[in-house]
């Protein structure tokens, strides 16, 4: 009960949306200051006006050579390590630009350092403890969306969007930090990757992807480490007299989650859930007696069967939104079970998609394998390490997908020391760790 009290105690920070559609929308929204404690949010207020002109006023800094922005800080004294980790950040941003068309520069900001030493996350006496690091973005917007329901939306989405005048944003769209103490292998190295070693392009474009709102917000925000039942993002506001409980609020990317086979929209759960505001009423005393209501009500069966659809194989899918066809849905990764929060949901389902042009968002990536090793063993996507099913998402959510992938560089490929008819195995001793930590920084938004 602890953690649940610091935990909706944090939420008392969240955001109060009151919307008039196609008129000034008052909004607070919080950033994210500490990348370790993605829970502190500070409420900022603003406003802005929604109108349907393409017009922007920030077409000032528009320039379509540069995109993406990396602002690159080092804090270690290695200047060789130093330049290779700019590099890594500069190639995956490169990928990026080459797939995605900008309507406003994404600003990346991006470290590389010692988290021991700086920041007290030191690994314990082995390194499959090590913390890579991760990339989220810096804030999320609630907008509301054409189906009337606020969804929030990371900032870097939010520049893309055709707003007249847009909202103060923060100077950075995601924060990018990784650690220096990991056992990396960088594009250019001399000697080819070795079996322990992750290639640092490969996990920073995986986690550029997530920066740009390839996040789901289901989660059990009542009990990370054992998941009861999920739902979207609790919104709750700290009252003199106690706390008003606003609803759950999904990410943008919970719109398109449809439930297979049935092929029902996940937000029509959400909806259910939130059927709590309006029967129990917002105002609690003190948050366990908000949790210890909604734990007993009927919406919280909706929580529960959320989670075991989320740990049952193939039972949710993003629908593009270009389909109707339930087919063509992306199968998200459920087969982890207990569900593990940021591997869970967010990601392709490993098994459909490890050896497919789509293995870039599985949450496991083999160490020992370069980018340029699952371009070849999945067939060489003319369009690049962001696959044809990542584009639809990507596109779905509102970036703009170009037609034609120039390749800013070919990745290496190590595949030599694999048999012509190598698969990617599924060695996953020291992903899985660095993936499981990274993504606690993920669940965001
Ligand atoms: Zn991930």
């Amino acid at each position: 009960m602890m953690n649940s009290l610091k935990f909706i105690i944090s939420l008392i920070f969240f955001v109060v949306i009151i919307i008039f559609p196609n008129k000034t929308i008052s909004i607070k929204c919080f950033n994210h200051p500490d990348f370790f404690e993605f829970y502190k949010r500070n409420p900022i207020n603003y406003e802005f006006i929604k109108k349907r002109s393409l017009k922007t006023k920030r077409t000032s800094f528009n320039n379509n050579n540069n995109n993406f922005q990396i602002e690159f800080t080092c804090g270690i004294d290695d200047k060789i390590l130093c330049d290779k980790a700019r590099k890594g950040f500069e190639s995956a941003g490169q990928i990026i630009t080459s797939t995605i068309s900008f309507r406003n520069p994404v600003i990346v900001n991006a470290s590389f350092y010692n988290f021991c030493k700086t920041d007290n996350q030191c690994s314990s006496s082995n390194d499959n403890n090590m913390v890579a690091g991760g990339a989220n973005p810096t804030k999320t917007i609630a907008l509301t969306d054409n189906d009337g329901i606020v969804r929030y939306y990371p900032q870097a989405l939010v520049k893309q969007l055709p707003f007249e005048r847009y909202p103060d944003f923060e100077p950075f769209d995601i924060s990018a930090k990784f650690n220096s103490e990991v056992n990396y292998w960088f594009e250019g190295d001399k000697l080819p990757i070795k079996s322990d070693q992750t290639d640092f392009i490969l996990i920073i474009l995986h986690e550029f992807i997530h920066g740009l709102g390839f996040v789901s917000s289901w989660n059990d925000f009542f009990n990370f480490a054992n998941p009861q039942g999920l739902t979207p993002v609790p919104s709750a506001d700290n009252l003199n007299s106690g706390m008003s409980f606003n609803g759950f609020i999904e990410n943008i990317f919970d719109k398109y989650l449809i439930f297979l086979p049935s092929g029902e929209y996940v937000s029509n759960v959400a909806a259910k859930i939130n059927t709590i505001v309006n029967e129990k009423g917002k105002f609690y005393q003190t948050p366990e007696n908000f949790i210890t209501t909604f734990k007993s009500s009927s919406q919280y069966q909706q929580s529960e069967m959320m989670l075991k659809a989320a740990t049952t194989s193939f039972s949710l899918g993003f629908l593009p939104n270009n389909t109707n066809n339930l087919s063509e849905a992306i199968i998200l990764e459920t087969t982890l079970n207990p569900f593990r929060t940021g591997s869970s949901l967010g990601h392709f389902d490993l098994k459909t998609y490890m050896n497919t042009s789509d293995f870039l968002m599985t949450y496991i990536q083999d160490p020992g394998m370069t980018l340029g090793d699952y371009m070849s063993i999945s067939g060489n996507y003319t369009g690049g390490p962001i696959g044809p099913k990542l584009r639809q998402i990507l596109g779905t959510m509102g970036y703009v997908i170009k037609d034609v992938y120039i390749s800013p560089y070919t990745p290496s490929v190590s595949l030599n020391k694999f048999s012509t008819a190598a698969t990617i195995s599924s060695n996953i001793g020291f992903m899985i760790f660095i993936f499981t930590t990274i993504i606690i920084f993920n669940i965001l938004i």
